[in-house]
């Protein structure tokens, strides 16, 4: 399941940043996830309840950002906003769109203690 990996992913980056900054556990993790991510959220938020357990981020709070979708359009030559991959350009009705923002996720911040 993509979403397990992606939690797995999380979990790595944060025990990258204990081994930089000791700490005792993770009070929270703030995630930005991009709305062409193709992100299922239940299933990432039920992945890293399952992947956290018994590490140092284990009860910590997720706290989610969605942020939008962005691609620039070849036809109108302007960036717009995309709620969807494949959809067509909300300006022009174009499908020569280039995604550059809101397709990836990312761990924006971690609350440690
Ligand atoms: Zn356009």
């Amino acid at each position: 399941m993509h979403e397990i990996s992606l939690a797995e992913g999380i979990l790595a980056i944060i025990e990258r940043q204990r081994r930089e900054g000791d700490f005792g556990c993770v009070k929270s993790v703030q995630l930005e996830i991009g709305q062409l991510a193709g992100v299922e959220v239940e299933a990432l938020l039920f992945g890293m309840k399952a992947v956290f357990r018994d590490t140092v981020a284990d009860g910590a709070e997720i706290e989610l950002i969605s942020v939008g979708g962005q691609a620039f359009c070849f036809d109108c030559e302007s960036q717009v906003p995309l709620a969807k991959r494949g959809e067509a350009c909300p300006g022009c009705g174009g499908y020569r769109l280039h995604v550059n923002d809101g397709d990836q996720m990312r761990v924006k911040s971690l609350e440690v203690e």
